[in-house]
């Protein structure tokens, strides 16, 4: 069938690439660094798109869209954040092409349609918005401003990887305004158990919540909070972030209001962003040497019946049984397939919708017919079993939560054995070294130590959990005061 896949033991990075390419969801394009995001693939992301698109509005927010170009004058406003993105930036320079005179049809740039001011391709959309807030911000009873786009942002990336890091993503950015501190603080933090909720509860995926160093913050920011998650091969993979900005691009903007006490003051901030990267997530949390592994919750086609037969008459008495399943569960709003093309083999179909991550599959031949049963496979176990026709439907029902649970519980389960507390740098190199994973580590709190951690282990911190780990303790590297432990861990 030329679909099976290398193992995730023999090579975890092929077995990723192979997954993503053969399972239909994503492929390399004509631009290094830039993918294709096929058919399946985008309707699994449209179904994470929906359901944060549905809390974002459930929690006062509301969508807009803002360009795809910052004119550099702007980008350089606030002068953290354009630093942090400068070296990632696409530039546009030019607005014209024309036949070039020394080579016949060929194009080149039209010399004389050179852009006065350059455009940068928005690598993050805080300088647009915050241009654009000045003028939408005048008084205290136009805030809070709770704003969210949809869109495809560009980060020059030098080690690219199919969803997990591409030149070009897909994302949504929130962007909000307020009059005080406290107000966006609560909001940066609402936002980040917001994505945790929806990692743990529809993406089957558990995280840690916790705030980023000072070096791995966003460029621009005054603290980062995020959700970091483990991949099934021991990595840490950065899942989403929320960033509380102060007045920073306020003042950048000069983006003022006044309050009620009849005062100027600067706004605040905050920015948040998921991204594509969430279908790796997916990808590397759930799925096996047979290919994906769908949560229910995201899966476009949650149960797939495929008929056995030998002639059309077999098939016109299956297609009928079938198709009454078929209709029993759409009633419950459970997305189903009949699978009735005589073009492929059963074996081949199998083989497929395993490889897709259809959580359910019924097959039905001529002596079930005969029986009034069914053959259902569920693709997390791959355990088979022969049901009743009659009822099948709430048995269906039961069992599409029952995997959302399971799949949950053996991630989490994983992630839990996968964290290691160690006191001892020895300990630290061996853990990451021989098990991977999480590691629970005191840290005097020092940039210093961190890049030294960085340099001698790879391992960086993944952030500072914001549950637990309170008590204070010794640097594992330098022996100084630590006043609690962080999550470091070897990252994508
Ligand atoms: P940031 O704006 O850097 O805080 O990133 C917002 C979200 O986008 C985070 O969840 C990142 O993990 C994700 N992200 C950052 N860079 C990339 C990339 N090159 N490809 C895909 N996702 C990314």
């Amino acid at each position: 069938m030329g679909k099976s896949l290398t193992s995730r033991k023999e090579d975890y990075s092929k077995w990723y690439n192979e997954l993503v390419v053969k399972a239909d969801l994503a492929e390399n394009s004509a631009v290094r660094g830039c993918m294709t995001i096929k058919p399946y693939g985008f309707a699994i992301w449209e179904k994470m798109q929906a359901e944060l698109d549905k809390r974002f509005k459930e929690t006062g927010h509301e969508n807009a869209y803002f360009p795809l170009f910052v004119p550099k004058s702007l980008f350089e406003a606030e002068e953290k954040n354009a630093e942090g993105f400068a070296k990632e930036c696409a530039v546009v320079t030019h607005y014209r092409l024309q036949n070039d005179p020394d080579k016949p049809g060929k194009l080149r740039v039209d010399p004389e349609a050179k852009l006065d001011e350059e455009l940068v391709v928005r690598p993050t959309s805080e300088a647009v918005i915050w241009n654009t807030f000045k003028g939408w911000i005048q008084s205290y009873r136009d805030l809070p401003l709770k704003i969210n786009q949809w869109a495809n942002v560009v980060r020059w990336e030098m080690r690219t990887r199919l969803f997990l890091r591409t030149t070009e993503f897909l994302w949504q950015e929130g962007h909000t305004a307020h009059a005080t501190k406290k107000e966006a603080i609560e909001e940066a933090e609402l936002i980040n158990s917001l994505y945790a909720d929806f990692a743990e509860n529809f993406l089957a995926m558990p995280v840690i919540q916790g705030l980023k160093s000072e070096s791995e913050r966003f460029a621009g920011a005054v603290e980062t909070y995020c959700i970091e998650a483990l991949m099934q091969d021991g990595k840490a993979l950065q899942a989403g972030t929320s960033h509380f900005l102060g007045e920073n691009f306020a003042k950048a903007f000069d983006v003022k209001f006044t309050s009620d006490q009849g005062k100027q003051e600067y706004v605040w901030a905050t920015s948040w962003g998921v991204s594509t990267r969430l279908m790796g997530a997916l990808v590397m949390t759930h799925s096996d040497d047979n290919g994906l592994v769908l949560p229910p919750n995201l899966a476009p086609i949650q149960v797939v019946i495929v008929p056995i037969f030998k002639n059309q008459e077999q098939l016109d008495l299956i297609t009928e049984k079938a198709e009454s399943i078929a209709e029993a569960l759409k009633a419950k709003n459970i997305r189903v397939k009949y699978d009735n093309r005589t073009t492929h083999k059963p074996g081949w179909k199998f083989a497929e919708y395993e490889l897709k991550g259809i959580p359910l599959r019924i097959a039905i031949g001529p002596k079930d017919l005969e029986k009034g049963t069914v053959e259902l496979a569920r693709r997390d176990s791959l355990s088979k079993s022969f049901e009743n026709q009659e009822g099948i439907e709430n048995l269906i029902d039961i069992l599409l939560k029952d995997i959302q649970g399971e799949l949950y519980t053996k991630a989490k389960n994983f992630r839990d054995s996968h964290i290691t507390q160690v006191d001892t740098f020895e300990d630290f190199k061996d853990i990451l070294e021989n098990k991977g994973g999480f590691i629970l580590a005191h840290w005097d709190g020092t940039t210093e130590t961190e890049e030294k951690i960085k340099e001698i282990t790879k391992a960086t911190i993944r952030c500072i959990p914001m549950e637990g780990h309170k008590e204070s303790g010794e640097c594992v590297l330098t022996g100084n005061f630590s006043s609690q432990r962080v999550l470091f861990a070897k990252a994508y």
